[in-house]
């Protein structure tokens, strides 16, 4: 699975904020997704990103 910017991530847990969703806004060695609630980014390895992904809808910049 890869990762593009722009895709959205239904993560298992909630972020301190509550909310949930979040947007791919860079990929290489690490993601950096942003949560859509609250606006903070964090850094994620692929494998945590996976881990941590419950749902993910494409619709960045690859046409799904
Ligand atoms: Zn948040």
């Amino acid at each position: 699975m890869a990762y593009e910017v722009g895709d959205r991530i239904i993560s298992k847990k909630p972020h301190a904020c509550g909310g949930n969703e979040w947007m791919v806004i860079r990929t290489g060695a690490d993601i950096k997704i942003k949560c859509l609630k609250c606006g903070k980014a964090l850094f994620l390895s692929i494998d945590e990103t996976k881990k941590i992904t419950k749902k993910y809808t494409g619709g960045g910049e690859r046409n799904v």
